[in-house]
């Protein structure tokens, strides 16, 4: 039977979502991701760009991106396992590897794909995935890929997760492996995962603990490291950490960090990695910059936590619940999702750009402005954005 309007559904379930407001109102940066930025036309204080340390505009960043450019041209020709593997692709893998005190890294496209390709190879049919239950969308796609059981715990309980991998011991036919994954910081609340006791519990179980370090890289841990060096946690405890240069490195690209056996087995097992062409020279060198100025400036990550304590502090002095932040994620918790938008919308007149979290992403009780501090924030900076959160806060009576 022929069907008269095969596209139909394109605008209908768009309009759904519009009558709902729950589409995306895309929003303009016109020039760089800076503190003080433009933002559709009306200069505004960044507060939710993911730039933790403002390493996209680093000096030594972005010339490394212009020279690469000079040197090895705008693309790299091909994917890595044929033409596109440059000698800078395998420099930022050694860089890397150093950097987190690992045997060896292997650098993806974006993080999205290091999930979405890794996790279905680490585990299949016969074994089983546990996972946080407030794990990230690619790690969830990751999960999907793969054909293996499913098991979630609570969030950031390392007790429930004992009790989901005992009750997994009983499973018949034994379970051939078991894959524990978790978020290393959660990116709503700015909480962070107990990766300690994760630890601990895999080993008890023989599991292997697979954390998604997004969040924590350039934030936790000795000069940045990310989670694994925040709770001292030896390499055998963590097998798989993987991350992102999208975050605090400022640029793009995903990775994943290990035993030299892990990244032999994911560079030929991962059909994103295998299949998607390598990053061009300019993203590559800029990354290894990153690396570079984290490892001898780190006057950067110690200014992110100094604004954070201030911000949070200031903040929660106000009246305001910051709920279970830890980090610099500094969410500011409002409520109704009607509240939080306007909320969000009057910062935006006063000149400050946090955007609402809001239904289905969090509770329809818990919605909220979810504010990210950076390290080139100034004190000025910091005191104009809280004067706006008072005096929105008040105008709503929220306060
Ligand atoms: C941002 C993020 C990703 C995706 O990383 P990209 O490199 O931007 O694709 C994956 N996991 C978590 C937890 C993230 O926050």
């Amino acid at each position: 039977m022929a069907v008269r309007d095969p596209t139909g559904f394109l605008r209908r379930e768009y309009e759904q979502l519009v009558e709902n407001e729950l589409d995306w109102k895309l929003r303009v940066l016109d020039g760089p991701s800076l503190p003080r930025c433009v933002v559709d036309g009306r200069k505004v204080l960044m507060l939710c760009s993911n730039n933790y340390l403002s390493m996209s505009n680093h000096p030594k960043v972005k010339r490394a991106a212009i020279d690469a450019i000079k040197t090895h041209g705008a693309g790299s020709g091909s994917v890595r396992p044929i033409a596109g593997n440059m000698d800078l692709h395998v420099e930022l893998e050694r860089r890397l590897a150093r950097f987190k005190d690992a045997e060896a890294s292997l650098v993806y496209q974006t993080g999205f794909a290091a999930n979405a390709g890794l996790i279905p190879q680490l585990a299949d049919a016969g074994d089983l995935i546990v996972s946080d239950e407030l794990n990230h969308g690619s790690i969830i796609d990751g999960v999907r890929l793969s054909k293996a059981d499913r098991a979630v715990y609570k969030h950031c309980d390392a007790e429930d997760l004992k009790k989901v991998l005992e009750k997994a011991e009983e499973h018949s036919p034994a379970y051939r492996r078991v894959l524990i994954i978790t978020d290393g910081v959660f990116s709503m609340d700015g909480d962070i995962a107990p990766l300690d006791g994760i630890a601990a519990q895999a080993h008890d179980h023989g599991a292997m603990v697979y954390v998604d370090d997004a969040h924590g890289e350039g934030v936790l841990g000795k000069g940045g490291r990310g989670i694994v060096s925040h709770f001292m946690l030896r390499r055998e405890e963590v097998q798989v950490e993987m991350g992102t240069f999208s975050k605090a490195f400022g640029v793009v690209g995903g990775h994943v960090s290990g035993s030299r056996d892990l990244v032999n087995y994911a560079l030929n097992k991962s059909r994103t990695w295998l299949l998607s062409g390598s990053h061009p020279p300019a993203v590559a060198a800029a990354c290894i910059a990153a690396i570079d100025v984290l490892e001898k400036e780190p006057e950067h990550v110690r200014d992110l936590w100094v604004n954070t304590e201030y911000f949070r502090k200031g903040i929660r002095s106000m009246g305001f619940d910051t709920g279970k932040s830890q980090t610099p994620i500094v969410p500011v918790m409002i409520g109704e999702s009607g509240a939080a938008k306007k909320f969000s919308s009057r910062l935006f007149e006063l000149g400050i750009f946090a955007l609402p979290i809001v239904f289905p992403m969090v509770a329809r009780d818990k919605a909220r402005i979810r504010t990210i501090m950076n390290s080139a924030l100034t004190r000025k900076d910091l005191d104009e954005a809280l004067a706006a959160f008072q005096k929105v806060g008040k105008e709503l009576g929220l306060l």
